[in-house]
């Protein structure tokens, strides 16, 4: 790899997050007051706007919600084409956008998927998923 990825700017709201990856574990928001868990992190439930916003470690089990494959790409991930990105749903029900791993000939939506962590460089891991 030529050029080094850009590393994601981490504040308040989303350190936990960052942090949880480093430690190989998949963490999400739950609202305490409405109960709904909620990606990505933030300081207010948009369901409710409560601030009783807790972290919670997920499995990191879901399924294909969308995805494409990336055939022409700029920068740091020119050289990996072409890869697969999509819309991973969680069991828990939310969705995040992310690289889908494995045989491309396998990947459809609804098939179940699992977190990996891919770690890019110390202090900077980021969540892939795979066919299960
Ligand atoms: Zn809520």
């Amino acid at each position: 790899m030529s050029q080094k990825i850009s590393k994601p700017v981490t504040d308040e709201e989303s350190r936990p997050f960052w942090e949880g990856l480093n430690n190989k574990e998949l963490l999400i928001q739950q609202c305490g007051s409405c109960g709904e868990n909620i990606f990505y992190p933030r300081s207010i439930c948009p369901y409710c706007f409560s601030e009783e916003i807790q972290w919670r470690k997920v499995t990191g089990n879901g399924k294909i919600y969308s995805y494409t494959v990336v055939h022409q790409a700029f920068g740091p991930y020119k050289e990996e084409v072409p890869f697969v990105v999509g819309i991973v749903e969680l069991d828990e029900g939310v969705r995040m956008m992310t690289r889908i791993i494995g045989d491309r000939e396998q990947i459809e939506v609804d098939k179940e998927v699992t977190v990996l962590f891919e770690q890019i460089d110390d202090d900077f891991t980021l969540p892939y998923f795979q066919l299960v």
